[in-house]
């Protein structure tokens, strides 16, 4: 579902991404730790084409991200079609961004009805399946304002689904919330992930990598240092370094 080649990134003279490579398979979930400026962001980032890469290449669902081949040559694709491409990710971030002068349900379908130009009473109707699912239904014509950090997030997520992704990732979903908040969102993102939806999921929630993740990476200084299942990252790290930031986030 995601490749990842060699991926570089810079800003400026930091070299944020320095030559990342990985795989994940349809349905898998891959849970991404490491400390604060290790590139973690940058690289749910790059993939979903917030940022472009400035070496490497980056795969989704089979299609080269920024790019269109023909023969040997490689041509870049216009800001609409990069658009289209980027609807294949949906992604969810630690503050909630939802549109805070719409209510719950009008964020739902805007992506749909705006942008995919799909039906709005097909869509309301989708977007009263994707409430139930994350347990809100009842929220239907509240403000974010008016609802709790956990429950925005859980619109974010169904927001996130209205678009029918392919491929959902999560930059620290969890880490802006009061800790009693915490369990719903990881709730809801469990049963996302036994719906059999690929996720990448950036998160210090060990206890969830462990249970949920396929595979865990820890990433230091733009680097991956380790990957591999959570039992052998999370429980035996090879590397010092991993040891060192698992034990300080413990
Ligand atoms: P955190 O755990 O704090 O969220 P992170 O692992 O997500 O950290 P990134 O946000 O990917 O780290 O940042 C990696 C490095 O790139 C950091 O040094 C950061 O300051 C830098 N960086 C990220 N985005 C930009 C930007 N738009 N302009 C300049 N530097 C940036
Ligand atoms: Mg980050």
């Amino acid at each position: 579902m995601v490749v990842a080649a060699e991926i570089h990134k810079h800003f400026g003279s930091l070299h944020a991404l320095q030559g990342v490579s990985l795989e994940v398979e349809p349905g898998e979930v891959l849970c991404i730790i490491g400390p604060s400026g290790s590139g973690k962001s940058t690289l749910l980032r790059c993939i979903n084409q917030l940022e472009s890469v400035d070496g490497g290449a980056v795969w989704v669902d089979g299609e080269l991200a920024g790019f269109r081949q023909e023969g040997d040559s490689l041509y870049a694709l216009t800001d609409r079609e990069v658009a289209r491409q980027r609807l294949a990710s949906g992604m969810v971030f630690q503050r909630f961004n939802l549109f805070a002068h719409m209510t719950v349900l009008a964020n739902i379908i805007e992506g749909p009805v705006t942008v995919q130009k799909r039906p709005k009473a097909q869509m309301v109707a989708e977007a009263m399946t994707l409430l139930q699912r994350v347990g809100l239904a009842d929220k239907r014509d509240a403000y974010p304002a008016e609802l709790s950090g956990g429950q925005q997030q859980r619109i974010a997520i169904a927001r996130a689904l209205a678009m029918k992704p392919k491929l959902m990732l999560f930059d620290e979903p969890t880490s802006a919330l009061d800790p009693e908040l915490v369990g719903e969102v990881l709730a809801v993102m469990r049963d996302l992930a036994a719906s059999g939806m690929t996720m990448i999921v950036v998160t210090h929630e060990l206890g969830f990598a462990r249970e949920v993740a396929g595979r865990v990476v820890f990433m230091d200084r733009g680097r991956i240092v380790e990957m591999g299942p959570p039992q052998q990252v999370l429980g035996s790290p090879r590397e010092a370094r991993t040891r060192d930031f698992i034990a300080a986030v413990l």
